[in-house]
């Protein structure tokens, strides 16, 4: 498979190298030059793995073979809690949940982070070189990243969170891992100080070059590729095609769903649960794609303006026109507004895409009504999608099944669903020590020859 930018003039490249690369050096995003088709599954019986390697193989070879992947998948996957990785649970006569949060830190961006961390590993050593990856974190992907590439040989991972501003679960997700390449370094300061100083980090070249920099942000193809696995995974299980519903936030979730779509999985459409931060929503449903200011809510994973893979789907939208999406992206940075054609946007949108936005009040009343009706406690992300699921499903909704995915175990957002329900989600087996575990971390000024003096003395 090769690799074209969304933005049309960067060079076309392979696997690994997307991988490694992040972003394209046009500012664009790497994608696959064309979808591929699913293979039938070679055995009903099959597990997750088998699955994973058949859906992703057509995405890495030749830089990775069938045995590596084979192999890759495996170790990332028995890192899941449950022995169907992401289960499908029934939850009313045409709804499930599809529960994305039983690998290690209890977010579903570790069914992308475990293989990606693997991968990163297996390519390095094949090029006998090393990375130190940097990134700035509000909670759930630091965490996710640093348990991905623990143990990693040829990477080093230094993530800055703001000192005091994260939940203590997250902060001793990051903070007490065991492992010697593995840094989370609290910042005075907030989390877009932080991402500031991965930003400057990036932008001084001696700097980059010197310490290898790298990332594994959401714009990454490999994290968008693994999460194709599970859409696929859910919609062969049922007889009709289904509909997701998708907590939606940087719009990686959802894409991997549309890519799944592509490649034929029998998937009728989309709805995307927004927050209050709601500028998909409102793209989808009036064609107003204007930013504005982020708003702090009780799912911060999801408190995002600007969606960076949504520009993918741009891409797309555009006919593959790289130049067209260039030019919408430069006026969207430059007026915070994109403007899409009406009847581009309708082509795209109609069939595929719904959408609703609900507010911390509705997550709340969400959260103990799923309660109520069902005896599961949901986190603050995934309320938003069952709060979806209740508005598009019922008697008027699609005639085949609705799957809403669970993003977040409910005991990582422990206050707000003890806010709606009274009862506090309890952590699950394998972290209920995690009060109890030596926290790892040090304190540095905002401040960047300070942040590059630390990173400097802990790449290896
Ligand atoms: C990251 C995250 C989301 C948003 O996913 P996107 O791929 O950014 O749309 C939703 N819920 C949780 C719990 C997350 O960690």
């Amino acid at each position: 498979m090769r690799y074209v930018s969304t933005r049309g003039r960067a060079p076309e490249l392979g696997f690994a190298d997307v991988l490694l690369a992040g972003l394209a050096n046009d500012g664009g995003l790497y994608v696959p030059s064309h979808w591929p088709k699913l293979t039938p599954r070679r055995s009903s019986a099959g597990s997750y793995v088998d699955r994973a390697v058949e859906v992703m193989l057509p995405f890495v070879e030749p830089d990775i073979d069938e045995v590596t992947l084979t192999h890759l998948c495996t170790e990332a996957y028995s890192t899941f809690r449950h022995p169907a990785v992401v289960p499908l649970v029934q939850t009313g006569a045409n709804q499930w949940v599809q529960e994305l949060f039983h690998g290690p830190t209890l977010a579903f961006k570790d069914v992308a982070l475990q293989l990606v961390g693997k991968m990163f590993d297996h390519v390095l050593a094949q090029r006998g070189q090393r990375v130190t990856i940097v990134g700035a974190t509000s909670g759930d992907t630091g965490s996710a990243a640093i348990d991905g590439v623990s143990g990693c040989d040829n990477v080093d991972i230094v993530i800055l969170y703001p000192l005091g501003r994260t939940s203590d679960v997250q902060r001793r997700q990051m903070t007490t891992v065991d492992a010697p390449n593995a840094h989370a370094v609290a910042v005075e300061g907030t989390f877009d100080d932080c991402q500031d100083l991965v930003k400057a980090m990036f932008n001084d070249a001696a700097f980059r070059e010197r310490n290898r920099l790298s990332a594994v942000n959401s714009i990454n193809w490999a994290r968008v590729m693994a999460q194709t696995v599970y859409y696929v995974v859910a919609s062969e299980t049922f007889a009709e095609p289904a509909t997701f519903v998708v907590p939606t936030g940087n719009f990686g979730n959802v894409l991997a769903g549309w890519i799944a779509r592509e490649m034929g999985a029998p998937i009728r459409d989309f709805v995307l649960a927004s927050n209050t931060n709601d500028i998909l929503t409102r793209f989808v449903n009036d064609g107003d794609m204007t930013a504005r200011p982020v708003e702090p809510t009780l799912s911060p994973s999801m408190d995002i303006q600007v969606s960076s893979n949504f520009e993918r789907l741009l891409f797309e939208m555009n006919g593959r026109d790289g130049g067209m999406t260039s030019e919408q992206l430069d006026q969207f940075r430059q007026v915070g507004r994109l403007d899409v054609e009406p009847d581009q946007r309708s082509e795209f949108v109609d069939g595929t895409f719904r959408a609703a936005a609900f507010d911390d009040d509705a997550t709340l009343s969400e959260i103990e009504r799923v309660h109520a009706d069902t005896g599961m406690f949901v986190d603050p992300h995934t309320a938003t999608g069952t709060a979806a699921a209740r508005l598009f499903g019922g008697p008027d909704g699609p005639p085949g099944p609705m799957v809403t995915l669970a993003t977040a175990h409910p005991a990582k957002f422990p206050d707000a669903v003890e806010q709606a329900t009274g009862i506090r989600p309890e952590l699950p087996p394998h972290l209920s020590d995690l009060f109890d575990r030596h926290e790892r971390t040090q304190t540095v000024a905002n401040d960047l020859d300070e942040v590059q003096a630390l990173v400097e003395s802990l790449t290896r």
